[in-house]
């Protein structure tokens, strides 16, 4: 049968164990054609039934099954992929892999913690092994083999940061010319303040024997097959700083001349609430940005223990249209158990894929046209832990990269974010640390939001007159200070007036949020005060300046990544915060959106597309948005606005209108916008 073309691929992530094969065969033939599915992406020797590293005789016999299901999925016009569970291994569950593969290096962690199955990634037996096994898979004819998110150097439980075996501490010896102690390596990584140059050299290192192991994986199985499309399962951008990743270098490797498949996580595996959509939508946007063109991206939609214990089927319909609206090709669907329990079991998750594929199918039609994201610019740097001062008695894993709070502040208050270029920027924290003094300039020179420690650095590296203060110093905890009741949001300049009053209390009630106390330099506004019980205003809570580059700077004094939580936000925040960054952007921002008093909690988009833009809300609250409207910066006019009804018509409702003053823009949509019916409108520019 021949492929069905659709722009919402569903690819199917299924574990048939032997012991259940030909029944769960026969169900996977009749049942993916209802659920709409085009791809199956079938784990071999997964989570509960995993052998530990793969037992070579178990997978000789199981390949056969493979060509099985290649066959029988050619024959209902289905893509066959494969998913081997482990490459390097997820952790260990008390198998002992060195019994089956003598002489298996495992993996030791950064306090001497070892595991029994997890392997080292440069061990020579382990190399040996899995590609073995990995050109078992290579004959079956997949379109895609996709590498876990275990090729990387941390998380193998028992191990919580690897590798530091001894074939690893011989490699870094070599580097620095010393015979050099686990205990001293990691000692030297995580010092205190200015980074000792031993961690640039382990990171590097670790950077390009990861770039040597994706290598590897990719030959060996193009060895067998040049054909094959390899995927590349991911952990976040920033967490893969504490492993010196380099992105482009690493995606090279595993591509080996094919085209590359991204899965980026949406994580969400059990339902908490719905605001976990922050972290999803801008793991897509993130991760896209560090990977090269032309990658094909399937996110990972899943639920874990597999059932709607987990997650109900309403919050896994809005985890897929995310994926969609922000330009995904496909979705990988981790939904159904791998302890063989039919799909039939669990029959209203097929359902709602069969029902929704064409409302998703429409929306990804229109996301995935080539375009940008727009917003607030977020930043992200690969070489972040190179360069970050970590405080005494910091923990390894801490010199990961921080900033995910500013993305969830701006999103929750109605200010979209992007990783693409914009004429406003927001950086906390010490990202800044690894960027360029031109590059710096360059970020000066437009809108820059700036929290207390991302001012400091800035200040650290002579751009203090530049950003309108005198000094940014270390945040202390507010309560050191004394009394202090409330952040007073006062000056009218900025859209302020007395007594507009936040709670000091972030960012939970018990919270104590550490501050810096800037100094500003003469000409420097102050946007927002702290004030003590009797509203006498004390320290500053927000500063802003424009400077001899040309731009525009705000300064919160807070420490962002620490201040931010459920009491940061509220409808005054949206106010002070929609203001200032107008005011950034010279009064054009490229997307503000606010929906009443009952518009809490947006998730919106912009996606400018040639003569067309996407414009989008998911609803992150329980409580229906009564209205929603879109404030747009265009030089262009609207000809027409459409809005994607729940089947998948774009249509003109009565409830739809813009209206343009100057440059600004402001499209209203009135339908009612639950969670579970995210809101698309097309604008078509004259
Ligand atoms: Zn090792």
């Amino acid at each position: 049968m021949a492929e069905k073309q659709t722009h919402a691929w569903y690819a199917l992530r299924r574990t048939l164990p032997p012991w259940r094969f030909d029944e769960l065969l026969k169900e996977l033939t009749t049942q993916l054609p209802r659920y709409g599915v085009d791809e199956v992406i079938i784990k071999v020797d997964t989570e509960e039934f995993f052998h530990g590293q793969p037992i070579l005789p178990w997978m000789k016999k199981y390949q056969t099954n493979l060509f099985r299901i290649k066959e029988a999925m050619d024959k209902i016009g289905v893509v066959f992929s494969i998913n081997p569970w482990i490459t390097m291994g997820h952790c260990d569950r008390g198998r002992d892999s060195r019994k089956h593969v003598p002489g298996l290096r495992t993996m030791i962690g950064h306090e001497g913690e070892e595991c029994m199955t997890c392997a080292c990634p440069i061990d020579p037996v382990w190399r040996k092994h899995v590609a073995k096994v990995w050109r078992l898979y290579a004959e079956t004819n997949p379109r895609v083999i996709w590498v876990e998110d275990d090729i990387r150097t941390f998380n193998h439980r028992p191990v919580e940061i690897g590798c530091f075996c001894p074939l690893h501490m011989r490699a870094f010896s070599d580097r620095v010319g010393k015979k050099v102690k686990r205990e001293e390596l990691v000692n030297a990584i995580v010092k205190p303040g200015r980074p000792h140059p031993w961690r640039k050299i382990w990171l590097d290192l670790q950077g390009e024997l990861m770039i040597d192991t994706v290598g590897f994986l990719a030959r060996t199985v193009h060895e067998v097959d040049p054909d094959i499309r390899m995927g590349l399962m991911s952990s976040g951008p920033s967490r893969h700083c504490i492993e010196g990743r380099r992105w482009s270098e690493f995606a090279d490797a595993l591509a080996d001349g094919q085209p590359l498949y991204s899965r980026p996580p949406m994580g969400n595996y059990s339902e908490g609430e719905l605001r976990g959509f922050y972290y999803s939508h801008n793991s897509i946007k993130v991760t896209r940005s560090c990977l090269p063109d032309g990658v094909i991206e399937q996110t990972e939609v899943e639920n874990v223990p597999f059932t709607k214990y987990a997650n109900s089927v309403n919050f896994t319909f809005v985890e897929m249209a995310i994926s969609f609206a922000y330009g995904c090709h496909g979705i990988t669907m981790n939904l159904f158990d791998h302890c063989g329990t039919p799909m039939r079991d669990d029959p209203e998750v097929g359902a709602m894929l069969g029902a929704k594929k064409p409302f998703l199918d429409a929306l990804a039609a229109q996301a995935q046209k080539p375009g940008a994201f727009r917003g607030v610019r977020l930043l992200h740097h690969e070489r972040t832990s190179h360069v970050k001062r970590l405080d005494k008695g910091a923990m390894y894993h801490e010199l990961a990269e921080g900033g995910f709070n500013m993305m969830q502040a701006l999103e929750s208050l109605g200010i979209p974010t992007t990783y693409e270029p914009s004429n406003v920027t927001a950086a906390v924290g010490q990202t800044l640390r690894a960027f360029t003094d031109d590059e710096i300039r360059e970020l000066l020179s437009g809108g820059l939001l700036l929290d207390a420690p991302a001012a400091g650095v800035l200040i650290e590296r002579g751009f203090g007159g530049e950003i309108g203060l005198q000094a940014a110093p270390p945040t202390v905890p507010i309560d050191s200070l004394g009394a202090w009741a409330a952040e007073e949001f006062h000056n009218p300049k900025f859209g302020g007036a007395p007594q507009k009053f936040m709670s000091t209390r972030m960012p939970g009630l018990g919270g104590n949020p550490p501050i810096s106390l800037l100094k500003p330099l003469r000409g420097t506004d102050v946007v927002s005060r702290v004030v003590d019980p009797d509203t006498r205003p004390g320290y500053i809570a927000m500063t802003a300046r424009e400077n001899a580059l040309g731009g525009r700077v705000v300064v919160v004094a807070w420490d962002i990544d620490a201040a931010f939580g459920k009491t940061f936000l509220n409808p005054i925040r949206l106010e002070q915060y929609q203001s200032v960054v107008r005011w950034l952007a010279g009064g054009e921002p490229a997307i503000l959106v606010h929906g009443g008093t009952a518009g809490v909690y947006p998730l919106a988009l912009r996606k400018d597309s040639g003569p067309e833009t996407l414009l989008g809300l998911f609803n992150l609250s329980l409580d229906p948005w009564e209205f929603v409207e879109f404030e747009l910066a265009d030089p262009r006019r609207p000809a027409r606005l459409q809005q994607l009804t729940q089947t998948g018509k774009w249509t003109t409702p009565k409830t739809l209108h813009a209206a343009k003053k100057g440059k600004t823009i402001k499209v209203k949509s009135e339908t009612k916008t639950p969670y579970n019916q995210p809101l698309f409108i097309r604008v078509t520019w004259a």
